[in-house]
C-alpha cells in the first residue's frame, strides 16, 4: 500500500537561509502523524510547502499518488487536504455553528451530517453551538478550528500547533480529538512542540531540527530514545 503523503528530500530556501534540507517523510492512511520540533525548526514551512503557500527549490511532494508540486493550493484542497493553521483562527462575530457552516459546500443533508460529525468529535462545541466564536475559551477556539477544516471532509488533516497557549488540561482535550479525527476516516500530520502530548496521541514521529529531521520512528520508540528524553522530554 503506497502511502497518503510522501515528500522526498524536499528543500526550502528563505534567500540565502534554509528552512527545510532534505525533507523526507511520509504519513499512511489511518495514521496520525506527529512532527515535532522547537521554535523555527521548520514546522510551518513543511505545511505551508504541502498546501502550495511556499515554493520548494527542490524535492518531490506526492498526495494520494500524485505529483502535487505543481498543482495551485485550491486543487490541492479538492484533492483532500484540510489546513488548520498556527493561531485558531476562528470568525469572532460568527457563532460556532456559523463558524463550521460557512466551511461546507454541500446540500442540507450533507450539512447536517458534517455538523453533526464535528459535534460528535468535539462535545464541547456541541454544547456552545449558538456561542460567537469570541465568547470561546482558548481550547474551544481551537476545537474550532479543527472542526471546520474537517468540514471538507479531507483525507489528511495538517494541524499546526493546536496546543500553542492553551493550559496542559485545554489541550489535552484538544489533542484527545485527533484520535477521533483518525477513526472517522482522516489522517493526521500534527506538528507539536509539547512532544510529550504529540507521543501520546500520534503513532508515529519525526523529530525536526533546524531544517533537518534528525530522528523518525513510532511514538512509542520515541518516548523511549535517550535523545528524545534529553532535548524534549526534560528526562
Ligand atoms: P514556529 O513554531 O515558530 O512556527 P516552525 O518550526 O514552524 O516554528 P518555521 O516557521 O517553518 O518554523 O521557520 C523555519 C525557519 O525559517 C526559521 O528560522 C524562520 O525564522 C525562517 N522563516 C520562516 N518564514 C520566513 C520568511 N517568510 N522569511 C525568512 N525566513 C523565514
Amino acid at each position: 500500500m503506497s502511502a497518503l503523503l510522501e515528500i522526498d528530500k524536499l528543500c526550502v530556501w528563505y534567500g540565502p537561509v534554509f528552512a527545510l534540507k532534505d525533507a523526507t517523510l511520509s504519513v499512511g492512511n489511518g495514521e496520525a502523524v506527529a512532527l515535532i520540533g522547537a521554535n523555527g525548526a521548520g514546522k510551518s514551512t513543511l505545511f505551508k510547502s504541502i498546501v502550495g503557500f511556499q515554493r520548494p527549490k527542490s524535492g518531490a511532494l506526492r498526495f494520494l499518488d500524485r505529483d502535487v508540486m505543481g498543482l495551485r493550493t485550491e486543487q490541492r484542497i479538492r484533492l483532500g487536504l484540510g489546513y488548520s493553521p498556527e493561531g485558531r483562527r476562528v470568525f469572532p462575530g460568527l457563532s460556532v455553528r456559523e463558524n463550521l457552516e460557512v466551511a461546507i459546500y454541500a446540500g442540507k443533508a450533507e450539512r447536517a451530517r458534517r455538523l453533526d460529525r464535528a459535534f460528535t468529535l468535539f462535545p464541547q462545541l456541541a454544547a456552545r453551538q449558538e456561542a460567537l466564536g469570541w465568547q470561546l475559551s482558548g481550547g474551544q477556539q481551537q476545537m474550532l478550528a479543527i472542526g471546520r477544516a474537517l468540514m471538507g471532509q479531507p483525507r489528511l488533516l495538517l494541524l499546526d500547533e493546536p496546543s500553542l497557549g492553551l493550559s496542559p488540561k485545554l489541550a489535552d482535550e484538544v489533542l484527545a480529538g485527533i484520535r477521533g479525527v483518525v477513526r472517522d476516516g482522516t489522517s493526521v500530520l500534527l506538528a507539536e512542540q509539547n512532544v510529550g502530548k504529540a507521543l501520546a496521541c500520534c503513532d508515529r514521529a519525526y523529530v525536526l531540527e533546524v531544517g533537518k529531521i534528525v530522528l523518525a520512528g513510532t511514538a512509542e520508540t520515541l518516548r523511549d530514545t535517550e535523545e528524545v528524553k534529553r532535548a524534549f522530554l526534560g528526562g
